[in-house]
């Protein structure tokens, strides 16, 4: 029987949402803080991912950003690397790079990206929820408290918190602002005259109020009923897939502790019916951020936090059982007592991302410094310069796209014989700009072939071809 099988077969929480009531108004979660070994191990990788949020947009390497995502001038920075709109078919493969890798992890190790690394839960579970730990108390304080009418205490707690709550939404705006247009910018709007940036600051505090909504209320909502990715994400997922998985062959059929069981650990000879090692506590339950009974199987709804797996190892370890009743594993290896399989998608996922790496990393290796463009002015014919001679004017176009200003030549490769004059400064070309120029090309007549002739320029820097750009010449028709 298959998972969807077993778990349809079992009961109806596939048909409800375990934070809509019947009436479709919200059924507030109060959950209760987890604590264990993942926590620890997930506050960890959150710190790390925080520090780069909220830092890499301010900071500057050799004086310029390290990250920039400024989608309005299509300027744009990652890890220091700039990349101009010209390189946007390598954002294109890159995005689609990270597309397969998610869709290649996701079918090995579940929504591992939900639960670890997606910035909606880390903002929510690492810092907007330990705020309101930290002054509401624990999943059942904060619970009375809601129950409890306006009085002193709860004005003071609730005001707190929301005040902090918008406080942290306008930092995240903020940051977030400062990927686009850059912290230098930021900056200048934040210490000019409010006046002269009414827009802005309209913009980023409606932002802000957006992210204090998603956290403050909407919350587990984004994931369940918004994200797109979840629900792709859990297409991705089959009977094989290592996720946050139940062992129902150990765990059922569940029992409370009862009255025969106490007397039998007590060395009793009491007869007790067979039991599994849930003691049907409900703490993975309750430490669910989604409001989920993993025991159901997996479900949409399972962001793969690994709360549940922390709350049931400590309950193991008080009843004396081994950990691991709720773990990283798949359905098949439960059912079958086996090790998990390897699919053949899997393999072609495989096969598919790596060709994508070395496809990007070549091109991204052999990207040039300098993007160059010379074309023949269009619309122009050639010009009889004395007996023997001809002369085609040319555009020349260069991009920059180092931090270092380029000093640059055009020469002529083939053919041999010819002049170049050019009409305007071609050095230095300035670090990430982009320079237009025109220039001459002139040809004694026994170096045309046809009315067409082509020609071949090399654009030199300090000795170095950097590129070699093919165009033609036009001449008479019998030269
Ligand atoms: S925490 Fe463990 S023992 Fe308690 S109900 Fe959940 S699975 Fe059963
Ligand atoms: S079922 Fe477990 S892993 Fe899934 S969201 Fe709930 S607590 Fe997290």
């Amino acid at each position: 029987m298959s998972l969807i099988e077993q778990t349809e077969e079992e009961g109806t929480f596939r048909d409800n949402l375990s934070t809509i009531h019947k009436d479709g108004s919200r059924n507030w979660i109060y959950v209760q803080k987890p604590a264990g070994h993942y926590y620890n191990r997930r506050t960890a990788v959150s710190i790390v991912l925080l520090i780069f949020l909220f830092l890499s947009p301010f900071v500057r390497v050799g004086g310029h950003p390290f990250m920039l995502l400024n989608i309005i001038e299509r300027k744009f920075v990652l890890f220091s690397i700039p990349f101009w709109p010209q390189d946007f078919y390598l954002v294109v493969l890159l995005v689609l790079t990270v597309l397969v890798s998610f869709v290649l992890f996701t079918a090995i190790f579940g929504r591992i990206w939900c639960g670890w690394l997606c910035p909606q839960t880390i903002f929510l579970e690492m810092l907007f929820r330990k705020i309101e730990y930290a002054i509401e108390g624990s999943a059942v304080k904060q619970k009375i408290l809601d129950a409890t009418a306006f009085n002193r205490e709860k004005f003071i707690k609730k005001g707190l918190k929301h005040i902090i709550f918008f406080g942290l939404s306008f930092i995240i705006a903020n940051t977030f602002l400062a990927y686009i247009i850059g912290s230098d910018e930021l900056i200048t709007i934040i210490t000019d005259p409010i006046s002269k940036h009414i827009g802005g600051l309209v913009t980023i505090t409606v932002f802000s109020f957006v992210f204090y909504a998603v956290f403050a209320r909407f919350r587990e909502q984004a994931c369940i009923v918004v994200c797109p990715y979840g629900r792709y994400m859990s297409s991705l997922v089959d009977d094989d897939t290592v996720a946050v998985t139940y062992d129902f062959t150990r765990g059922e059929p569940r029992k409370k502790p009862s009255k025969e069981d106490k007397l039998q650990k007590q060395g009793l000879a009491v007869q007790t019916a067979p039991r599994g090692d849930c003691i049907d506590c409900h703490q993975c339950v309750n430490v669910c951020p989604t409001g989920i009974d993993i025991r159901d199987g997996i479900q949409l709804e399972c962001v793969n936090c690994t709360a549940c797996i922390d709350a049931c190892d400590t309950i193991m370890t008080k009843v004396n059982k081994p950990k691991g009743l709720i773990r990283y594993t798949s359905f098949n290896a439960v059912k079958d007592g086996i090790r998990h399989k390897v699919k053949p998608r899997i393999y072609a996922y495989g096969i598919v991302l790596l060709i994508l790496l070395t496809t990007v990393s070549y091109l991204f290796i052999t990207r040039p410094d300098l993007d160059i463009l010379i074309l023949r002015q269009p619309g122009s014919m050639f010009q009889k310069m004395g007996t023997d001679e001809y002369a085609n004017f040319y555009i020349f176009q260069g991009i920059n796209k180092t931090y270092k200003d380029l000093q640059i030549e055009i020469q002529l490769v083939s053919p041999k014989q010819g002049k170049i004059t050019l009409l305007g400064s071609l050095s230095p070309i300035t670090n990430q700009t982009t320079k237009e120029m025109r220039f001459i090309l002139t040809l004694p007549k026994n170096e045309l072939t046809s009315s067409q002739t082509k020609v071949r320029f090399a654009l030199v820097s300090n000795g170095k071809i950097l590129k070699e750009v093919e165009s033609s010449f036009v001449g008479p028709e019998s030269p």
